[in-house]
């Protein structure tokens, strides 16, 4: 086979054998199917790419300025220029006076009349036969060229082994009812025609990728998802969980002792997916659900409500989070919540010392610790819960897919299966829930909790600065509480350090009738928390802040919040700041400071923040700029799992995938299990991060 030819580039893209070859599926054409003579190419080539053939009689290589060659062709109806700026000693002798050159390109107006800068070219014999289909363009991949793979997919096509790899095997009759006017060839027409569509093909529904040969591939890929999706479903269905029913002694339960020592009432929204979520627990089988509700709305409670009634019942429950500072905010919560109703709490996280981590990881394993908080170290090796009902995972699409996979090995292995409640301030859209993730179950909280404020959002240059901090002044003089986040740095905490360090100085040097604090990720745990409850307790006016406060702090008297360089902030980022503020009783401000120049991104970015505080809205936002694989985390994952779909373009193809899958699971085992085998091998693992 051609692979042979160049074994490693090709081997470099995974493209060694038939199959992957024939997976590797253009992304446009050239149509080379058909000639003009010199005189209409002169005409049509100044509208779209033209192919034209001619021998050479002239070839010259010029200095003026810069090394070039110029080529001259002719038939019999007129003359043509070509114009190489860089071009190797064998394009040279390919095109010595005398050749015959087939080249395709556009007409230029040139300073000496019309050519062709940089035409393909062929050498061909004048009475050389036209191709009969378009010419595949393949995906760029750097060192081959696509001749290579060109010629190395053409042969895998022809490969006896392809016939095996891509037999029919979805029953005409499925197919028919699922969709009537079914026009989709079958998979192996399907990738030849995509391979060589013929002279006439509908060119734009193969760019666009909706051509029914294009469908056709879509829906076997859909397919294979949806058909893991759901026997993961069927097989989460089999395993045993403990099974946590309302409390036996209701009313001297912790699930009831939290709600009454609760200075507020759920809202409706909370009580709704509380009642959701704990008709889960008290199934036999493990839960497996996504808590979704917009910063601000309430869901630690919620967890909260989930891990007293575990406890309830003498199991353990664990709340991981992906960052020390979210955990250290859950810890602190819950610590309030829980302690005085006599729950047993640790802390763990990977910046314990050796020894602190061993008499932690000792009071899990003896069950002494019940309500166990901390980082993705709560998964490690070295951790074994004594009887862990429930885990809690906050933002769980901010662990690293390797993180999200140990975590799922661990918590539902052999050994064990708990109950999983996740929560995100993202919202999904529901096409990508339906496709990205294994058998998820969904609950919204989709209200925030009474008496919230708007919040007014600001957008101003940093050159009014001054003005800011004399607003910022009267704002303080009516007993009102402030925030001032300093610009995220990314290449260098050190320098991020500093400029905190140079607001917060600028700052109390501004205000001296009032006290400044300031708090960053390199202070130490309890420093941190030291300056926290002293600006919860207002001995703390006003709070410098780096991106630490991003989750979980949590200060109503505090409705005024500075954003410095708020350019260099994504959306998620300043959404999540912003909620700080707007949760007491007082109008809410949020200052949006920007450094010029502005970047167009940027500057929509602003604007979109300044207008709504919609959570969906703005994760839409995020979403159509930077793409579904990276709003879940879930990049390399997403995108290993579907190379041809869109999942907004192609959304109905996911609804037929997923009857498909359905009837396929009930009555055709065979089929699934070799259909599984052909699209996912090796990725399958993945499917479960
Ligand atoms: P998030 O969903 O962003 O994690 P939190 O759980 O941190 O939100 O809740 C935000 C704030 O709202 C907290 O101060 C919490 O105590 C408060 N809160 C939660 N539920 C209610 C409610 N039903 N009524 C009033 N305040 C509530
Ligand atoms: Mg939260």
């Amino acid at each position: 086979m051609t692979t042979k030819q160049a074994p490693n580039t090709l081997q470099k893209l995974g493209l060694n054998n038939p199959m992957a070859l024939a997976l590797h599926l253009p992304s446009r054409y050239e149509d080379e199917t058909e000639l003009m003579t010199i005189d209409e190419a002169l005409i049509q080539g100044r509208f779209s790419s033209v192919q034209t053939q001619g021998v050479v009689i002239r070839n010259q290589v010029l200095f003026r300025p810069r090394r070039q060659m110029l080529v001259t062709i002719e038939d019999n109806s007129e003359t043509l220029q070509l114009r190489f700026l860089n071009f190797y000693p064998s394009q040279q002798k390919q095109m010595a006076v005398g050749a015959h050159l087939r080249v395709r390109g556009e007409i230029r107006e040139g300073f000496q009349g019309p050519e062709m800068v940089h035409p393909t070219v062929k050498a061909v014999a004048p009475d050389a036969s036209l191709p009969v289909s378009l010419t595949p363009v393949y995906p760029a991949s750097a060192g081959i060229s696509q001749a290579v793979i060109r010629k190395a997919v053409a042969s895998a096509l022809k490969d006896p082994s392809l016939h095996d790899a891509l037999l029919e095997f979805l029953p005409k009759k499925l197919m028919s009812e699922l969709l009537p006017s079914n026009d989709w060839p079958n998979l192996k027409a399907a990738i030849t025609y995509l391979h060589q569509p013929p002279a006439d093909a509908d060119t734009s529904a193969l760019l666009e990728r909706t051509h029914p040969a294009w469908r056709r591939v879509q829906f076997e890929e859909l397919l294979a998802q949806q058909i893991s999706l759901k026997r993961a479903h069927a097989i989460r269905r089999e395993r045993h969980a403990p099974s946590f029913a309302k409390p036996i002694n209701e009313d001297s339960s912790l699930e009831a002792g939290l709600l009454k020592s609760l200075p507020f009432q759920l809202t409706v929204a909370q009580a709704r997916v509380w009642s959701e979520i704990g008709s889960d627990l008290s199934k036999s089988f493990p839960m497996n659900r996504l808590l979704q509700g917009d910063v601000g709305s309430g869901k630690t409670v919620v967890a909260a409500l989930a891990v007293a009634r575990v406890m309830d019942y003498g199991y353990q429950a664990a709340v991981m989070a992906p960052t020390e500072i979210l955990a250290e905010q859950h810890y602190l919560k819950m610590k309030e919540w829980f302690e005085p109703l006599g729950v047993r709490l640790a802390w763990l996280s990977g910046s314990l010392k050796a020894k602190d981590k061993r008499l932690v990881q000792e009071m899990i394993e003896s069950g002494q610790a019940q309500l166990i908080i901390g980082t993705h170290a709560l998964i490690q090796e070295s951790v074994s819960f004594s009887k862990l009902g429930l885990a809690v995972i906050d933002e769980q699409h901010r662990f690293g897919v390797r993180q999200r996979l140990e975590i799922q090995q661990r918590l539902g292995s052999e050994l064990f299966y708990c109950h999983q409640l996740m929560m995100s301030a993202t919202p999904i859209p529901r096409t990508l829930a339906m496709t990205y993730y294994a058998d998820l179950d969904v609950s919204i909280i989709d209200e925030l909790p009474p008496g919230r404020k708007p919040i007014a959002t600001k957008v101003v240059k940093a050159s009014r600065r001054d003005e800011v901090i004399a607003g910022l002044k009267s704002w303080l003089s009516k007993g009102l509480q402030a925030y001032w986040v300093c610009p995220l740095i990314e290449e260098s905490e050190a320098l991020q350090l500093q400029t905190a360090v140079e607001s917060f100085e600028q700052l109390t040097q501004a205000l001296p009738e009032f006290k400044v604090g300031l708090v960053h990720g390199r202070l130490k745990a309890d420093e941190k928390a030291a300056v926290m409850a002293a600006f919860k307790d207002n001995e703390i006016q006003l709070l410098v802040a780096t991106t630490v406060i991003e989750v979980g702090v949590d200060v109503p008297n505090a409705a005024l919040m500075v954003i410095e360089h708020a350019e260099r902030f994504g959306y998620a980022q300043i959404h999540q700041l912003r909620g700080r503020v707007g949760r007491g009783s007082a109008d809410s401000v949020c200052i949006l400071m920007y450094a010029e120049p502005l970047s167009l991104a940027a500057k929509e970015r602003l604007q979109t923040l300044r207008e709504t505080s919609d959570g969906f809205v703005i994760a839409e936002r995020d979403l159509s700029l930077r793409g579904p694989g990276e709003l879940l985390g879930a990049k390399q994952s997403g995108d290993a799992m579907l190379r041809f779909v869109d999942l907004q373009r192609d959304a109905w193809l996911i609804e037929l995938a997923q009857q498909a899958a359905e009837r396929l699971l009930v009555n055709h085992a065979d089929i699934v299990e070799r259909h599984l085998e052909r699209w996912l091998g090796s990725r399958r693992e993945f499917l479960k991060a």
